[in-house]
């Protein structure tokens, strides 16, 4: 018997038989996520694992990672596989499916604090939250299937990040297993949910590590009282520009504490969305909306709604009766996960079966000073990415279906959310060649506005991650990565198909 095969007969006694699938089907559908790289391969089977084992607890996580550290197999832990990068598998790895740790462990509500185990799913979270009169900060847009240990995985971002910050802002503390198979608990230079400086800040190297220093089994979160009062409005621009100000000045770090969100949509975007929802006909002069949403005590509510509204008129707003219901625009948010539908239900899916097409989510980081010149530039490239005449084929298998939503990441910061849509079944050799080659200009694009690739999803083609890495963060920032890989996991068998 092959290591792999004596180290999955190992798990079967440890965690119980019925925990772990190793039939072909199980594996298959454990073995790609969201992620754009499965487009780039015409084998998927480079990502079956050779198992999926379900732990219940912390002990069966240290008894499954006791295991794959004797046999040397690697580990993938995977929520809901919607992130666009990480949750992938790897051929002969095994994937460690968390869905069985659903517990929430313990409220405190005067500290407000609340510890889950890692699988529980972001839906049963908020619902718990609510059930007892609190809301959730952690707000991500697919609650229905990911889960709680994939929030620290990837330093989420949540809706109402410009007032409360990303998951990195929100977790206080969490429970990982490690690669020796150690349990820890790590916090803000604590143990505990309190802030401490009696140690480093070992929490932070978890934060974004997506499985590859241990496995988060529990965290936790910090929530906040029912919000009492809600103010969602928006206004259209007929010029970016005009439309790009007054996002940015809604974003000034004054208005935070009310102003919880703003976001800008372009019209290429809102021209498809809502004439494949209705036959309504998008007015060609309306360049951009600018929506926000303003939370917080009545009062407050009211004042900072005026001081919003004055903004937008500053930056020559307005709202015309030819322009779609507003709840159209602001329910985006929380249909999104329909729209993915929307994509695989255009391809021959239904007739044909298969794969359909592909959303393709990208996520610059850009900073506030460069937004409207790179959108400008932007926009222009996607232009010639749809005129053909530069990526011939990827131009037939690969459509814009968003130039880019801005939305606030860090003060000072804006998250460039743009979605693709790419025709799966079709996106032969040629277009995955002209994908990578396209993808280098866009990141020149990027870099060249003093930007990131990517702010929370992580994608970077895997030929391409360790040099693009290295582009981000300088040959010795890249080093010291991999000093903390090897000390924590010196065998790599936390996730080892990761940049490292
Ligand atoms: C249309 C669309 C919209 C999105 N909007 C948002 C958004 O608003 N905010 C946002 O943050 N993200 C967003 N995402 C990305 C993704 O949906 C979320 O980040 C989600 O929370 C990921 O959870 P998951 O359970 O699906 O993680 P997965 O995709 O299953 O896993 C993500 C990574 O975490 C690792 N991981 C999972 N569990 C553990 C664990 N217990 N221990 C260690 N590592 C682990 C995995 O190995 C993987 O690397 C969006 C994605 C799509 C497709």
């Amino acid at each position: 018997m092959d290591a792999t095969k004596e180290c999955i007969q190992e798990i079967k006694k440890a965690i119980g038989e019925e925990n772990v699938s190793d039939d072909k089907p199980s594996r298959i559908v454990h073995r790609v996520c969201h992620g754009i790289e499965s487009l780039l391969h015409e084998d998927l089977d480079i990502f079956t694992p050779a198992a999926v084992v379900r732990p219940k607890t912390t002990e069966d996580v240290v008894k499954i990672v006791n295991c794959a550290s004797k046999y040397e197999v690697g580990l993938v832990p995977q929520g809901g596989r919607t992130c666009t990068y990480g949750a992938e598998c790897v051929n002969g790895a095994i994937a460690i499916n968390a869905v069985r740790m659903d517990k929430i462990v313990s409220i405190d509500e005067v500290a407000y604090n609340i510890t889950a185990q890692a699988g529980v799913r972001l839906t049963d979270y908020i619902r718990f939250l609510n059930e007892r009169g609190f809301d959730t900060v952690e707000l991500p847009t697919m609650i229905k299937s990911s889960l709680m240990g994939s929030r620290a995985a990837i330093s989420g971002y949540n809706k109402w990040e410009t007032r409360w910050g990303g998951s990195k802002d929100n977790i206080k503390s969490m429970e990982v297993v490690l690669a020796n198979g150690d349990v820890v608990r790590v916090g803000h230079g604590s143990g505990g949910p309190s802030k401490s400086v009696v140690g480093l800040d070992t929490m932070g190297l978890f934060i974004g590590s997506r499985g590859s220093l241990g496995i988060i089994t529990e965290m936790t979160t910090r929530f906040i009282p029912k919000v009492p009062a809600y103010h969602y409005g928006i206004r259209a621009f007929t010029s970016l520009e005009d439309g790009l100000n007054a996002y940015l000045e809604l974003r000034n770090p004054l208005h935070g504490s009310a102003v919880w969100r703003a976001k800008a949509y372009h019209k290429w975007m809102l021209k498809q969305a809502v004439t494949t929802s209705s036959d309504f006909v998008w007015p060609e002069d309306v360049e951009m909306l600018v929506d926000y949403h303003v939370l917080g005590d009545p009062e407050v509510v009211a004042v900072m709604t005026r001081r919003v509204e004055e903004i937008c008129e500053k930056c020559n707003a307005f709202w015309r009766d030819d322009l779609p219901p507003t709840e159209f625009v602001g329910q985006m948010h929380n249909t999104m996960e329909k729209f993915m539908g929307m994509g695989a239900l255009q391809s021959g899916r239904l007739v044909s079966g298969g794969m359909g097409n592909r959303i393709v989510p990208l996520d610059a980081n850009i900073p506030n000073s460069h937004l409207i010149e790179f959108y400008k530039e932007y926009l222009a490239f996607l232009k010639e990415t749809e005129a053909g005449k530069t990526w011939p084929n990827l131009a037939k298998h690969y459509h814009v279906l968003s130039p880019g939503e801005p939305l606030p990441t860090e003060q000072g910061g804006t998250k460039f959310w743009a979605l693709m849509l790419a025709d799966s079944k079709n996106f032969d050799k040629q277009s995955i060649e002209e994908f990578k080659g396209w993808f280098r200009e866009y990141a020149e694009l990027i870099w060249k506005h003093e930007g990131s690739l990517t702010a929370t999803h992580g994608f970077i083609p895997k030929d391409m991650e360790v040099e693009f890495t290295k582009r981000e963060l300088g040959e010795t920032g890249y080093n010291l990565l991999k000093t903390i890989k090897k000390a924590l996991d010196p065998k790599n068998i936390m996730n080892p198909g990761l940049r490292f």
